[in-house]
């Protein structure tokens, strides 16, 4: 299949002629790519089971593994669920639109494969205007998962959609780099108190200053508990590279890349600019100074490392205070658990 490529983001007439365009073919039940400010999203009409099946078959996704429902409007979200605990409310108030997502019961509205059976549906408000715009010129809820290859980490501009789904989806709507770069928080909000199942955009101190309180999935945290979200017991966002995060500062990292050099290995580095600063690696990447800017940058780097050959990744680990939670647990996913004390 033909990839129309819309690269319009810096003129404003022809971008909206782009979403239009695009709008139309997610109407026709079509799978189309288009920027929020978490990462890409690859978007098909969420009420259209065999528009859904796209999603699944370009990015050969589990079945087992539930979409996001994306919408432009807290009361087109009533349409998709039945009820939610007052605290949802506050959490909308605040951080709606937004990189946060809601896992309400559903009503049945979106097809079977986009809950993957379950009786709850995951539904966010994003909050980029690109998304805004498109969600509203279609007028449909859409399910998009991130717009990558599955496993591969998630995309973060409109050429690393185009290097893993060309020719597989009907379009890519290009929007310039996202912002935040990792994906939503996902909060299970069918209890009395919320619970985090991914950790991501919306810190966990966002959501306790927001609920009161706030629980973390103990799948999330020990390996022999069952994620409830069905996602995170995959490896994800693999860099097709070993990864091995670094804990205990400069000299570990130096002694660590010492060895691994020792045996022949070339080793990329990556951290922030003050961490790697002094340290010699075959290929280095700065992530910037601040832990939002790490985040940001994260997933360009290990895909910048996978073309630049190297053998083995090292990292730094990062405190897990704010977003700090969601790149550790990506990073530690990406290693598969490949840490150094
Ligand atoms: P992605 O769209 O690739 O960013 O992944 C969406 C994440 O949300 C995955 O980890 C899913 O398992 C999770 N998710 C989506 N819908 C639900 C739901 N109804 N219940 C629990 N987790 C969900
Ligand atoms: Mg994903």
């Amino acid at each position: 299949m033909e990839t129309k490529y819309w690269d319009s983001y810096n003129n404003a007439d022809e971008q909206q002629l782009a979403i239009q365009q695009a709008a139309k073919l997610l109407q026709q039940g079509e799978a189309v790519a288009f920027p929020t400010e978490t990462v890409y999203g690859l978007g098909a009409n969420a009420t259209d089971e065999q528009a859904v099946n796209k999603i699944f078959n370009a990015k050969g996704r589990p079945q087992d593994n539930p979409l996001i429902t994306h919408v432009a409007s807290k009361s087109q979200i009533a349409e998709l669920v039945t009820d939610w605990p007052d605290y949802v409310d506050k959490l909308m108030e605040l951080y709606t639109p937004g990189p946060i997502t809601f896992v309400l019961p559903s009503n049945g509205r979106c097809a079977p494969n986009v809950t993957a059976g379950l009786n709850t549906v995951g539904v966010r408000i994003p909050s980029h205007p690109i998304a805004q715009q498109l969600l509203t010129a279609c007028g449909l809820p859409i399910a998009a998962p991130s717009a990558n290859i599955s496993g591969k980490p998630s995309p973060t501009t409109a050429l690393h959609v185009w290097e893993d789904l060309n020719g597989k989806i009907a379009g890519i709507l290009d929007g310039g780099p996202t912002g935040v770069g990792l994906e939503s928080t996902v909060i299970d909000c069918t209890n009395s108190i919320p619970i985090i199942l991914r950790p991501g955009g919306i810190t966990k101190e966002q959501i306790e200053q927001a609920a009161g309180s706030v629980m973390v999935d103990p799948g999330l945290a020990v390996k022999t508990e069952k994620p409830k979200a069905p996602g995170m017991k995959y490896r994800h966002y693999s860099p097709e590279v070993p990864l091995w995060i670094v804990n205990g500062g400069k000299q570990n990292i130096k002694q660590t890349i010492d060895q691994l050099q020792a045996e022949g290995k070339r080793v990329g580095l990556m951290g922030t600019a003050q961490m790697i600063d002094g340290i010699h690696a075959h290929s280095t990447i700065s992530l910037g100074e601040t832990i939002e800017q790490v985040a940001t940058n994260l997933y360009d780097a290990l895909r910048t490392f996978k073309r630049e050959d190297v053998d083995v990744i090292v990292c730094q680990s990062f405190s897990e205070r704010g977003i700090g939670q969601a790149v550790m647990n990506r990073l530690t996913k990406a290693a598969s658990n490949h840490i150094h004390v």
